[in-house]
């Protein structure tokens, strides 16, 4: 299916932390397809044609969310999603699958195997952006609007733009999407190469220190307003960001 132009949301403005999507289809029809509605709505596509090249591009870089197709040349799509739940790396990745219609009964093995949605095909590129925004949405406890509120802080992914009540916080844009990982992931600790691979992405090379820099200029950021105790050191092990001393 060839979307029309006018069939495509455009480009949110208000990803300007571009989502990448992992596009895992052996079709390239749909693959191609369903990369340039992607690149419309202002995100960011890769691709792999099965399991295999898909688990190398993860590795590569965690991808914000994975389109997964269950009929793979290999292993099935099904599997590789159980297999990504069982990874700590991997667990929190939300996983939208592409089905064929009637594979209905295939959907409750799906449920059980931690997927956030289907997408039946043929699906329209509107359809499938709008199913991708509100799983990210779901996923990262953002409201409609985009925005996550914690212990007085508040970070608006749609403006790319932080507050602390009223007040604006001038943020870099490390930082801020260091800060962004953490308040859509709260309450956990990350150890410096965990938030390496979430938020520098794994195809980089950035020493480990690098991270305790960005950290640091992050609580000086947030000092101010008196919200640099948020984001918490755990000795022998790495960083969370709490809302609890
Ligand atoms: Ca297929």
């Amino acid at each position: 299916m060839i979307p029309s132009q006018g069939a495509l949301e455009g480009p949110d403005p208000g990803e300007s932390v571009q989502k990448r999507v992992l596009i895992v289809e052996d079709e390239p029809a749909i693959r191609d397809m369903v990369a340039f509605a992607l690149r419309k709505a202002g995100m960011e596509a890769v691709h792999a044609a099965d399991a295999r090249s898909a688990q190398t591009a993860i590795g590569d870089r965690i991808p914000d969310l994975i389109l997964l197709d269950w009929m793979l040349p290999g292993m099935p799509g099904i599997d590789l999603a159980r297999r990504l739940r069982r990874d700590d790396l991997t667990r929190d990745i939300p996983i939208i699958m592409l089905t064929a219609r009637g594979e209905e009964t295939d959907r409750v093995n799906g449920l059980d195997a931690g997927v956030d949605d289907y997408v039946v095909k043929p699906f329209s590129a509107r359809e499938l952006i709008a199913r991708i925004r509100a799983v990210l949405r779901r996923a990262h406890g953002e409201d409609a609007e985009g925005v996550i509120e914690i212990a007085g802080l508040r970070i608006d992914s749609a403006a790319h733009r932080v507050f602390a009540g009223e007040q604006t916080v001038s943020i870099g844009p490390t930082e801020y999407r260091l800060l962004h990982f953490f308040m859509t992931h709260p309450e956990r600790v990350y150890t410096r190469s965990q938030l390496l691979d979430h938020v520098w992405g794994g195809g980089v090379y950035v020493e480990e220190r690098t991270v305790d820099v960005h950290i640091r200029r992050l609580r000086m950021t947030l000092a101010p307003f008196g919200k640099d105790g948020l984001v918490q050191t755990v000795r022998g092990a790495g960083y969370r960001f709490s809302a609890s001393e």
